[in-house]
C-alpha cells in the first residue's frame, strides 16, 4: 500500500480511536533518515522515529516499514493523533506543560489501542517521557500497559 493510502487509512483510525470527527484533509508526511530526524528533533542522536510539527506536518524515519509492521504503522498513527489534536484544538486551552503531557498521553493511548488489535503493546512496563518542553517538570512517567489506565481528558 502506498504511503498516501496508509496516511488516509490511519487518519481514519486515529479519528475513531481518539474520538475526533473525521478529518477532511491529511497533513503532509515527509520521510527522512533516522539520523536527520534525530538531529531535527533532538539536536543529535536519539531513538525518535516520527515527529509532528504544527504547520509543517509529519516527519517519519525512512527505516519504518508500514506494510510489514504494525508497530511501525503505530508511529505514523501517533503523529496523526497530534495532527488531529491540532486540527480540533484538543487541550489547546491548557497551560503548555499540561497540554504537552495530555497530548502525549492521548497519542500513546491511541497507539496502544491500535497495537492491541495485533496483540502487541507499546511496552508492558511504563513509558517514560524523556523529553519535556523547556521549563516543564522532567521525568514524567506515563503508565501504559495491559491495564489501560491512561487517563483520557
Ligand atoms: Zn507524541
Amino acid at each position: 500500500m502506498s504511503l498516501a493510502d496508509w496516511i488516509a487509512r490511519l487518519l481514519t483510525t486515529a479519528a475513531l480511536l481518539g474520538g475526533f470527527p473525521p478529518a477532511t484533509s491529511a497533513p503532509p508526511v515527509q520521510k527522512m533518515t533516522q539520523a536527520a530526524l534525530a538531529t531535527m528533533v533532538c539536536g543529535g542522536p536519539c531513538p525518535v522515529l516520527g515527529a509532528y510539527m504544527p504547520g509543517a506536518g509529519i516527519f517519519l524515519s525512512d527505516g519504518l516499514d508500514l506494510d510489514a509492521s504494525p508497530e511501525d504503522r503505530s508511529v505514523l498513527l501517533h503523529e496523526l493523533v497530534h495532527y488531529l489534536q491540532d486540527l480540533n484544538r484538543r487541550y489547546a486551552d491548557e497551560e503548555r506543560c499540561d497540554r504537552y503531557r495530555d497530548r502525549e498521553l492521548q497519542a500513546y493511548a491511541v497507539q496502544d489501542k491500535y497495537l492491541d488489535r495485533y496483540n502487541l503493546a507499546i511496552s508492558d512496563q511504563q513509558y517514560t517521557l524523556d523529553w519535556q518542553p523547556p521549563g516543564c517538570a522532567p521525568g514524567a512517567t506515563i503508565p501504559i500497559g495491559d491495564d489501560r489506565n491512561v487517563p483520557e481528558r
